[in-house]
């Protein structure tokens, strides 16, 4: 089938078509560059700037794919979770696309989205299940268990505090480097010493095992990193950014991978897909694949593009449901902001 999917769930408006599992057109345009002063994604400005982008990027999407509005067979959404006036943009436009123009309409779950990204993929072998899924972006962390992407994902584990890429942005902020932090850390790592300082490992202690053992926790190793350098200024030394940052870095890539990995012996699961914006990070990337081979366990990494959110993924997610015999989603839907990951498709029709 072909599908226009539209995402506003954060600060970027992805447009994306595909036709089945074959990326037509994946059309991004992103707010970050306002929010670049605050530090952070600010919600209202998020909300306003997906205003402002949808038609040109809904009319960039059409034009580079070369297909008509009149051609869709469904128009899908991402439905949550979310910034709330965020996603409500997106609901909003989908809606009123699909009534105008007579097609079938799919909400879905964004988080399902980014494993649906894999689909798109035109150079890997088809996607096995099961598989384990971790998605690590601005506002998520969390650690997925994927039997089926249609009908069967179980959430595992998720930040109970900030999200990766959050922690990227909050202490590349103490360290005085601008947003978003993750690719400045990156930058200044690189020729810093992973091993300088010994940073905590959130959520990784034995007593951590019961309950929180696909758990993350990044709030405590901010904190960390800011009283470490408050410690050095305090005594008077200069600030090493370059081993700050790898110390850091390492920090998170280990809990990370250790989790991820760990889930995968646990559940018998040889496959491990990554995804979202952090997934950008050099080290992460490169400790995943050599820790996963030691395991024997296969990593999946989608090109970036697919990765960071982007339109193309929910409409992938839309395709496998149609594909899957699904009905359509009623109008009875909203933004759902904390919509959980078992919810793939809201507002599903009854079976014919
Ligand atoms: P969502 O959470 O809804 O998926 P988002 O916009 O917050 O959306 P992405 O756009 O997928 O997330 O990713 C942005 C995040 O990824 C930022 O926090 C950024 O700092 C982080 N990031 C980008 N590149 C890197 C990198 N090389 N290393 C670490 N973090 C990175
Ligand atoms: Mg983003
Ligand atoms: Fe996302």
């Amino acid at each position: 089938p072909l599908v226009l999917g539209i995402e506003t769930s954060c600060d970027e408006t992805g447009i994306g078509i595909v036709r089945g599992r074959t990326l037509l057109s994946n059309t991004i345009a992103s707010s970050m560059d306002e929010h670049a002063r605050f530090g952070g994604v600010v919600p209202e400005v998020a909300a306003r700037a997906h205003l402002e982008a949808l038609q040109p990027a809904i009319e960039a999407a059409l034009a580079e794919s070369g297909v008509a509005l009149a051609d869709l067979d469904a128009v899908a959404v991402t439905s949550g979770p979310g910034l709330a006036g965020a996603l409500m943009v997106g609901v909003g436009a989908a809606k009123a696309l699909a009534v105008a123009l007579g097609t079938p309409l799919y909400a879905v779950n964004h988080l399902v989205g980014h494993i649906a990204a894999d689909l798109l993929d035109a150079d890997a072998e088809p996607l096995e299940y099961p598989t384990v899924a971790l998605l690590v972006s601005g506002g998520h962390t969390s650690l997925l268990l994927v039997r089926d992407l249609t009908s069967d994902v179980e959430l595992l584990g998720e930040t109970v505090d900030d999200a990766a890429g959050e922690a990227f942005d909050k202490v590349a902020r103490i360290l005085g480097l601008p947003y978003p932090g993750g690719p400045e850390i990156d930058r200044a790592a690189a020729s810093g010493d992973p091993r300088a300082i010994r940073f905590p490992r959130g959520l990784s202690r034995a007593s951590d095992m019961d309950r929180h053992r696909y758990d993350f926790s990044f709030s405590g190793l901010k904190t960390a990193v800011a009283r470490w350098i408050e410690h050095q200024e305090a005594a008077g030394e200069p600030v090493p950014v370059a081993d700050v940052a790898a110390s850091f870095r390492e920090a998170v890539v280990d809990v990370l991978v250790t989790k991820a990995l760990d889930a995968c012996v646990r559940h018998g699961v040889p496959r491990l897909l990554l995804g979202g914006g952090v997934i950008a990070n050099r080290r992460l990337r490169e400790v995943a694949l050599e820790r996963a081979d030691a395991a024997g366990v296969a990593v999946r990494i989608p090109p970036l593009s697919l990765c960071t959110d982007n339109g193309s993924m929910i409409a992938a997610l839309a395709a496998e449901l149609i594909r899957a015999g699904r009905q359509p989603s009623t109008l009875a839907f909203g933004a759902d902001s904390t919509l959980p990951v078992t919810e793939i498709q809201v507002a599903a029709g009854s079976e014919p």
